[in-house]
């Protein structure tokens, strides 16, 4: 048994019938990465990398920035990293702009010139974050996977990827975090190589709810059968066209979701590492058909509250 334990410990993930989700980590710094080697981790699904940016007064250099990220490719050993463009905004200070966040993203509302926007008053700021990790990717012969943040309409997916293919990164993708874009998931995955699910944010805009706001944790709840059906609109939209959606939000390490996931089509789960062995387990105890039963039964609910009971009444008591 113990044995037996062991190997699951360090198994890719999969159901039990086989079928196989690709379990990743969340990481923001090199450090992060480093602690991840000889670990059985399937990748990196997000890389925040404005974690190099913040509280700064002036932006790191493309040559810093480069350093990073080959040592973040280096330490995965070939295994995929996916890399997401700076994320900036209220709740992500970048001051080196020498201008308050708040004054681009609107006081406290995070409904401004934030993440990918940012781009239209600062082009040289992802310039430089793709000629950086092209240099990283030709230095290590690594292929990598850029996404962008807060991307709205398929509108930005088409520039964003026009720019990373120019810079020559290898496959180009972007995070689906707003409503909106869950709602045209299938026009903005016309545009790319694949998208990862943003549940922290998809959340908060769908339910007008602060994601730091405390207080309003039952509106924030990931149960809420509005969240989910924009997660089931995009994964639907992914099978339509044969191309990878990712989850990369904290929601994904919670073993029942996670299985409510897999069952909606998600073909990799990325999240703090310290959640990846239990989600790992939860999804070895059942078979890809029990997961889509598990996650039709939490899409029919009217509520958060019930949708949790009707998931957790199909999953495997041993979870
Ligand atoms: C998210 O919004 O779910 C996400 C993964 O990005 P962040 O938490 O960095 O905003
Ligand atoms: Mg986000």
């Amino acid at each position: 048994a113990a044995m037996l334990t062991l190997l699951s410990d360090t198994a890719a993930g999969a159901t039990r019938d086989g079928h196989a989700v690709a379990l990743e980590a969340n990481i923001s710094a090199v450090a992060d990465a480093e602690r991840l080697v000889g670990n059985s981790v399937e990748g990196v699904g997000l890389y925040r990398t404005e974690s190099m940016f913040l509280d700064r007064m002036v932006a790191p250099t493309l040559t810093e920035q480069c350093d990073a990220y080959m040592r973040v490719l280096a330490a995965m050993d070939g295994k995929p990293v996916t890399i997401r463009t700076v994320d900036g905004g209220a709740d992500k200070p970048l001051k080196f702009l020498g201008i308050s966040p708040e004054t681009l993203d609107g006081m406290h509302h995070g409904l401004g010139i934030r993440g990918y926007r940012l781009t239209s008053l600062y082009p040289e700021i992802l310039e430089v974050q793709l000629r950086a990790l092209a240099e990283a990717q030709e230095l290590t012969g690594r292929p990598v996977r850029v996404m962008a943040p807060m991307v709205t309409t398929a509108r930005e997916a088409r520039e964003f990827a026009k720019l990373a293919r120019n810079a020559g990164i290898a496959q180009v993708g972007v995070m689906v975090e707003v409503p909106s874009a869950a709602l045209r998931a299938g026009q903005i995955l016309d545009e790319v190589d694949f998208i990862s699910i943003g549940t922290n944010d998809l959340a908060q805009y769908t339910m007008a709810a602060d994601r730091t706001l405390g207080e309003l944790d039952d509106l924030l709840s990931p149960w809420q059968p509005a969240v989910l059906d924009l997660i089931a609109m995009a994964t639907r939209a992914g099978r339509e066209r044969a191309k990878p959606v990712a989850v990369c939000g904290e929601l994904a390490s919670d073993p029942v979701l996670a299985l409510v996931l897999v069952g909606l089509g998600a073909g990799s789960l990325s999240m703090a590492p310290g959640a990846i062995a239990p989600v790992r387990h939860a999804i070895r105890r059942h078979t890809a058909k029990q997961t889509r039963a598990i996650a039709h039964a939490a899409m029919e609910q009217a509520g958060p509250a019930q949708a949790f009971q009707a998931a957790l009444a199909l999953v495997d008591p041993r979870v």
